[in-house]
């Protein structure tokens, strides 16, 4: 047996950056660390686009990768979603294609892809769970970057079944942490309202949140969520996908500050804000720009099969893991992603 060469391709981003970060902090040989004999490298677009099949295949020629954890993708905030739809559509699709014929031409053992709460219907009974993926049409303000990862499960499945391949997939809710994009018009909510609440801190100015602050979300840490993925690589072989939500205990301040209630694994957007306002240190008052969209309103998803079958998960507590995500922006605005 050939040793075990780890390919992240999209390895420079949020999530890949955090599996590095998992990997190279945990205990060798611990159920998150590195193992002995293994080699983990994180792609970056500079090594090789993935949009085009021949650079593709080049990259898998000098890596020779035995397994491969598949993040690439083209990724944005909900405005520049609706805005770019074909393009989000496409570009997803020639790298998912590429990316799984490539690992089937070059038999890699298993591959974990990406995909999304987005690429669930936008009508459906909550809570979201792993088989309601393709059962009505997604919301449309993402539905060409939806569509696109839909078609990943899909093409697993295919995959198992014309030749046998490995080839599954995780479903994270919305990611955040160190790495993230913090760009003001085009980032998730999380590192968008931490960056504006910085400035207003900064520059003495107002703190406006987007919408209403009613939307409700469920948020992974992307600490929490390497891990899972690394779990997945190693000991889940099957073709189903696996919905990765984070559920954190929350810790008495947690509770107070986000005031959990009921559905104790969702936040409003409010909530997120306010605990923003905390970590940051901001002593101004904020409002709500209800002029701007507010997406999707909940879209709660279920992690009980991942709980069932990790056996439990011990996941970073909310407010803890945006202390980390602040640090890290503090320290790295120069050269971070804004
Ligand atoms: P980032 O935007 O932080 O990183 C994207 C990564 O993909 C980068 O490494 C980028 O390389 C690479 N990439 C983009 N286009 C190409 C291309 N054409 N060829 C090769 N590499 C490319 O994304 P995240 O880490 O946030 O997302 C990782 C995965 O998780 C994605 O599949 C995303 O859909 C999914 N996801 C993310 C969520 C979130 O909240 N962030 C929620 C749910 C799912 P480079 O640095 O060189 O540009």
């Amino acid at each position: 047996m050939s040793k075990p060469v780890i390919l992240v391709t999209g390895g420079t981003g949020l999530v890949g950056q955090a599996i590095k970060h998992v990997i190279e902090t945990e205990p060798e040989g611990s159920r998150f660390g590195k193992r002995p004999g293994e080699t983990w490298i994180f792609a970056s677009s500079s090594e090789g686009d993935l949009r085009d099949a021949v650079q593709t295949r080049q990259l898998y020629e000098k890596y020779k990768p035995t397994h491969v954890i598949h993040l690439a993708a083209l990724v944005g905030g909900l405005f520049k979603n609706m805005k770019y739809k074909l393009t989000f559509l496409r570009d997803n699709i020639l790298i998912n294609d590429n990316v799984l014929h490539t690992s089937y031409e070059t038999q890699v053992q298993k591959v974990i892809s990406c995909l999304s709460t987005c690429v669930f219907p936008d009508k459906v009974e909550y809570p979201l769970d792993e088989n309601k993926i393709h059962t009505g049409p997604p919301h449309e303000s993402n539905f060409g970057y939806a569509h696109a990862k839909r078609m990943v499960d899909v093409q697993n499945h295919a995959y198992k079944e014309e030749f046998g391949c490995n080839f599954s997939s995780a479903i994270p809710t919305n990611v955040f942490g160190p790495h993230d994009n913090f760009d003001l018009d085009d980032s998730h909510v999380i590192p968008g309202l931490i960056h504006k609440c910085y400035l207003a801190k900064k520059n003495n100015t107002p703190f406006v949140v987007a919408g209403t602050g009613k939307p409700l979300r469920q948020f992974i840490f992307s600490w929490d969520l390497a891990k899972l993925f690394i779990w997945m690589l190693r000991e889940y072989d099957d073709v189903e996908p696996v919905i990765l939500s984070g559920r954190s205990p929350p810790s008495l301040t947690a509770l107070r500050l986000l005031r959990l209630v009921g559905e104790d694994e969702e936040v409003s957007i409010k909530q997120v804000a306010d605990a923003i306002v905390k970590a940051v240190g901001f002593q101004g008052n904020y409002t709500f720009d209800t002029s701007r969209a507010d997406g999707q309103f909940r879209k709660p998803a279920s992690n009980k099969k991942l709980l069932a079958l990790m056996g439990g998960f011990q996941f970073t507590p909310f407010e803890e893991a945006l202390d980390i995500t602040v640090d890290w922006f503090l320290k790295n605005y120069d050269t971070a992603r804004t």
